[in-house]
């Protein structure tokens, strides 16, 4: 009798730990995020749970569910190789994902936490689509790659599944010819608010703008070889389209301008292509900066980048005889000079980027350089590009490696080589290992 009762207490201590053992595996695999880390902006805001009942393959699904307005992500710190291009895919599935701001660039996407650089966004509510992003390392040993529910620009709601990551390395092209794509807006239509008033702004380019940038690009081509004494060569397409911009950006400094993503859907289907380095954009936008407390109203813009690609705008005059952008021997002989100057400014921000000292490009009178009659800064920019402007202790200027770091491009992953980050664990013994380990850096930190 005595033994027998020994038996039950055995057999419902054993139950009594299965059934705790059960419960804790259950929690562990509604929360194992495995190697990622969990952030939020607002903290509390956001769940973070893995999903056993929506998911794309076998493993359960990453969830996030942002149940107000968050900015909020999972990453994993990834070591890079400097100058290497990188692909990084997952899928993702949406619900109700809305954002708080009207067109800004947010919504379910993949990102490097602390930089601009990101993906498109998936949003409203959505079946599992494949998201694709690419990024260069530059001069990074290390980036955190999120799989992110928000952005930086603005903050959604909504819930968010994410699966099936995928990291892969590439092989950059290290040439020195540049594709340019510069794109004709026919079309203005955007409206503004004014003072609580909406204003509409609607404008067209006349034969006249389309003949005098086609010559300039013409110009610009031949120009950057010889400028840069035959460091880059240039090969151009332009094209026009009559589908509007409807949608401007405004900042402080430079007022109304129009972002990459302000024209996305003319320019998404040119950056799939794989094919282009740079993008212009040429277009009216009129008086709609003259009365703002703009500094000094522009007519072209650039330090821009949209997806990991350089990005200018190119703003037409309004009077058909303006000389800007015509060559006229007694006028003008360097009318490609705002598009040299704003993808120089590319360069200047790739060469920042990459870790290169470099004179900032707005700083020509600071070594000597003034505006001159017919030329503007052409001399300028040749000694910026030829890293010769003289200095008391020698020549600075561009790096003569800058032409050959360019965007990372499609084409860039004909043989690639996938990286062993994002990992399952792929049998029991694995998952046990990770729990180990995970229970061992608990008891780990609980100690200190
Ligand atoms: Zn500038």
């Amino acid at each position: 009798m005595q033994k027998k009762k020994h038996i039950v207490k055995h057999l419902i201590s054993i139950i009594f730990i299965i059934i705790i053992l059960s419960v804790f595996f259950h929690f562990y695999q509604k929360l194992n995020y495995n190697d990622f880390v969990k952030a939020e902006y607002v903290l509390g805001t956001s769940k973070f749970e893995r999903d056993a009942n929506v998911k794309s393959g076998k493993v359960n699904s990453y969830k996030i569910e942002n149940t107000n307005y968050n900015d909020a992500m999972f990453y994993e710190t990834v070591q890079v190789i400097p100058n290497t291009a990188y692909r990084v895919t997952c899928k993702i599935k949406t619900e109700n994902v809305q954002s708080q701001h009207e067109n800004t660039d947010s919504g379910a996407h993949i990102s490097i936490a602390d930089t601009l650089e990101k993906s498109d966004n998936v949003v409203g509510t959505t079946d599992w689509t494949t998201v694709t992003f690419y990024f260069n390392s530059k001069n990074r040993t290390e980036v955190k790659v999120g799989f992110r529910l928000g952005g930086y620009e603005d903050s959604c709601i909504g819930t968010a599944w994410f699966s099936d990551f995928i990291i892969e390395s590439g092989i950059v092209d290290e040439s020195n010819t540049w594709n340019f794509l510069c794109i004709l807006f026919d079309n203005v239509d955007v409206n503004i608010s004014e003072e609580n008033t909406q204003k509409n702004i609607k404008l067209q380019l006349t034969q006249i703008h389309k003949d005098d940038v086609t010559n300039t690009m013409r110009r610009f081509a031949s120009s950057m070889e010889e400028i840069s004494l035959g460091k880059m060569k240039v090969n151009y397409d332009i094209i026009e389209t009559t589908t509007p911009i409807t949608r401007m950006s405004y900042d402080e400094e430079n007022g109304y301008y129009v972002s990459g993503y302000d024209v996305k859907e003319v320019i998404d289907p040119y950056i799939q292509q794989g094919k282009y380095d740079h993008i212009f954009i040429a277009f009216r936008s009129g008086d709609i900066n003259q009365e703002k407390n703009i500094k000094k109203d522009w007519i072209g813009l650039g330090y821009m980048e949209y997806r990991g690609i350089g990005f200018s705008n190119i703003r037409l005059p309004e009077d058909d005889h303006d000389y800007t952008y015509k060559y006229d021997s007694r006028i003008n002989t360097f009318p490609e000079e705002v598009f040299v100057h704003e993808f120089l400014h590319t360069l200047e921000r790739n060469a920042e980027e990459y870790g290169y000292e470099r004179p900032q490009l707005h700083d020509n009178e600071k070594y000597g350089y003034q505006n001159m009659q017919l030329i503007g800064l052409k001399n300028w920019y040749q000694d910026y590009m030829n890293h010769t402007i003289k200095t008391q202790s020698g020549t600075i200027g561009l790096p003569s490696e800058i032409y050959t770091k360019k965007p990372v491009k499609t084409s860039d992953f004909s043989f690639s080589h996938r990286l062993n980050y994002f990992k399952e664990p792929e049998n029991i013994l694995e998952e046990l290992h990770n729990i180990v380990e995970k229970v061992g850096i608990l008891f780990n930190s609980l100690d200190n």
